[in-house]
């Protein structure tokens, strides 16, 4: 099969869809890899790592999308590039077709194969190409959490390990899922005194296991998280409840019952945030400040972190990949069902009742 790694063109996105080891596999199996060049450079992969590995450097997006079978992306097609995208085609990538009607009418009319990352869903009902994600956002919460609580960036002032002789800062987290538990293991890392909260006794106790003592756990209902949030330094917001918005865990009203200072992050921003408070920011402006407290509210915490997001991304989508392009897509989907839930659009026909009732189509 010939693969096609197209450069992403969306804005401020750095991270590319395979990286030379990605291609390394494929060509050893006969397959034909064209990556457009520089595609790589954002994430600290070069056109002449992809060429020591046999894949054939093109100059244009065009020529990638129209020599290839299969496209491999990390963000969904933009406008520039629906009329690139050819019937039969292959286009494995994140969709999210349900936020995007021009989108999912442009993947109609091409008459591709589209199969989305974030459908792909493993026998217990986890989302293994999402995950990934989660978990680059998950330690990242901490790392910026702790940088806005210097004071020069009007955060409190406190450092989170604290130092001999004075206490350790003392963190929030709010859901113990994929975000939450990396977020508690990076603050407990750096020293800090850490709550974690769910309503899940089964998360809650996974996470009793398997962190360290100083990370205490606790069940989360409005009573103890207004308990908490008066102590506590640095607080990340990790819920998620499936196909639903985030529920408002922290209510503007509860901003008054914390110290001037207080860092919130709210990496659930993308599911419109589980902070009464909450409204997207971008890295360029990350911040914003309502009653004296800090807000970070990135939409693409990731995005800030290429190298690392794109070795954590294809790690996951190689196999899938590889499935893809030995088998074709129906069998590949036949021998794999977890690979087959993110066919979203197929020639034209869309798979998930939920995007045809989005758009009213
Ligand atoms: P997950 O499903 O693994 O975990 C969510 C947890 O929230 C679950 O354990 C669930 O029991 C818990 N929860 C639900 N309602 C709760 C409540 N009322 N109180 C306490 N806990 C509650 O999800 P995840 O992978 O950890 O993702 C969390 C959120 O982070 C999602 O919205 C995801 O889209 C988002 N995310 C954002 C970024 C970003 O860049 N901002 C990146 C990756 C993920």
């Amino acid at each position: 099969m010939k693969i096609g790694i197209p450069k992403e063109i969306k804005n401020n996105e750095s991270r590319v869809g395979m990286i030379p080891a990605g291609v390394f596999e494929l060509t050893k199996k006969n397959h034909g890899v064209f990556v457009q060049t520089t595609a790589g450079e954002g994430s600290g992969f070069f056109d002449k790592d992809y060429i020591d590995v046999g894949a054939v450097i093109l100059p244009t997006i065009a020529e990638v999308y129209a020599k290839s079978d299969m496209i491999i992306k990390v963000k969904e097609p933009i406008a520039l590039e629906y009329p690139l995208v050819r019937e039969n085609q292959i286009i494995f990538t994140y969709f999210h077709f349900a936020s995007s009607e021009s989108l999912t009418k442009a993947m109609i009319a091409s008459k591709s194969i589209c199969i989305a990352y974030e459908m792909v869903e493993d026998e217990e009902g986890t989302l293994p190409l999402l995950t990934p994600m989660s978990e680059v956002a998950g330690r990242m919460a901490i790392q910026q959490g702790a940088k806005y609580l210097e004071k020069p960036i009007k955060g409190r002032g406190i450092l989170l390990g604290g130092v001999p002789g004075v206490a350790p800062g003392k963190v929030l987290v709010l859901g113990a899922g994929v975000v939450g538990v990396q977020a508690a293991k990076m603050a407990a890392g750096l020293g800090a005194h850490v709550t974690i909260m769910d309503i899940s006794m089964k998360r809650l106790r996974y996470v009793n296991d398997v962190l360290p003592n100083h990370v205490v756990t606790a069940f989360s209902n409005e009573y103890a998280i207004r308990q908490h949030i008066k102590t506590h330094d640095l607080i990340i917001g990790g819920v998620l409840v499936k196909g639903g918005k985030a529920p408002k865990l922290i209510t503007r009203d509860m901003l008054n019952e914390m110290r001037p200072g207080t860092v919130l992050v709210d990496v659930a921003v993308d599911q419109g945030g589980c902070f009464e408070t909450t409204r997207p920011t971008t890295h360029e402006d990350p911040t914003y400040i309502i009653d004296d407290i800090v807000h970070y509210c990135v939409a693409n915490m990731p995005g800030a972190v290429p190298h690392t997001s794109t070795l954590a991304l294809t790690n996951v989508t190689l196999p899938f990949i590889l499935k893809l392009a030995n088998n074709g897509w129906e069998k590949a989907c036949e021998i794999d069902l977890c690979l087959s839930k993110g066919l979203s659009i197929v020639k034209g026909k869309v798979c998930y009742e939920e995007i045809n009732e989005a758009f009213n189509l």
